[in-house]
């Protein structure tokens, strides 16, 4: 008889990854089941997604479309998918007949790839696509997202304009290291008082996105929805050096 396979240390990474989420979230009154874990597979091989995937886990993300495209297809259908960042329009088209089980994009951050997005979930005949919109909480001009100052204005446009996308909340990356000073993740609730007050939206139906493997407990106290959590269980990335 073949002898119990050793756990993958993907697959411990993320058994911790939910025990913590689950001490977040008790911390601060909330039901652990409220929180998704998004693991954020960018750059990783499928072997690594499929011990995942084998443990139980169906959500995952990526962030570089070139690789969700090449890599959703040959992985099982019930993923469910997240698309996690600022997209290009002329590559919309590309990521959405390539992944028809995206269950999430996490980058609206302008009326345009809105609207791209809109136009092709129409064109392709899917079920309307849940969408976040991203903000720059941290300011900084590295980051995309949406200013704090026009989130309520981008949300209006998607909800009000775009009959095929799902309105369903907010999400920010905030700064690299924060842990002492939340106010990204404030920043971020602050919209949501906003746009729900001006939408007349109930809050619990607007997500925050929000918290990565260096803050993501930080995030769950504060009300993260949906955390996406790369290097803390798929190890530390390893990117190809650039071409000049
Ligand atoms: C890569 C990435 C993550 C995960 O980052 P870690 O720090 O490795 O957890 C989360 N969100 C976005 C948008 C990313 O690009």
């Amino acid at each position: 008889m073949a002898a119990p396979a050793v756990e993958g240390v993907a697959v411990t990474a993320l058994r911790a990854v939910f025990h913590r989420v689950r001490q977040a979230a008790e911390r601060s009154g909330r039901r652990p089941d409220d929180v998704r874990v998004v693991a954020v597979s960018k750059t990783k091989p499928i072997s690594l997604i499929r011990q995942v995937y084998d443990a139980g886990h169906r959500c995952f993300g990526e962030n570089y479309v070139q690789e969700i495209v090449e890599k959703a297809p040959q992985l099982p259908d019930d993923i469910e998918w997240h698309y996690v960042g600022h997209l290009q329009n002329n590559k919309v088209k590309s990521l959405l007949a390539a992944v028809p089980n995206l269950a999430m994009f996490e980058g609206i951050d302008n009326e345009k790839i809105a609207n791209h997005l809109d136009r092709v979930v129409s064109s392709i005949g899917r079920n309307p696509l849940k969408v976040l919109v991203q903000v720059n909480t941290s300011g900084e001009p590295s980051k995309s997202g949406v200013d704090p100052s026009s989130c309520l204005e981008l949300v209006k446009h998607v909800k009000l304009g775009c009959r095929n996308l799902d309105f369903s909340g907010l999400m920010t990356i905030g700064m690299p290291d924060y842990s002492s000073t939340p106010e990204n993740f404030r920043a971020l609730l602050d919209c949501r008082t906003e746009v729900c007050k001006a939408l007349g939206i109930v809050e619990d139906q607007c997500e925050l996105s929000m918290g990565m493997s260096g803050d993501f407990e930080q995030a769950i106290e504060m009300g993260s929805t949906n955390v996406r959590i790369g290097s803390t269980i798929f190890g530390p990335r390893e990117y190809p050096k650039k071409q000049q």
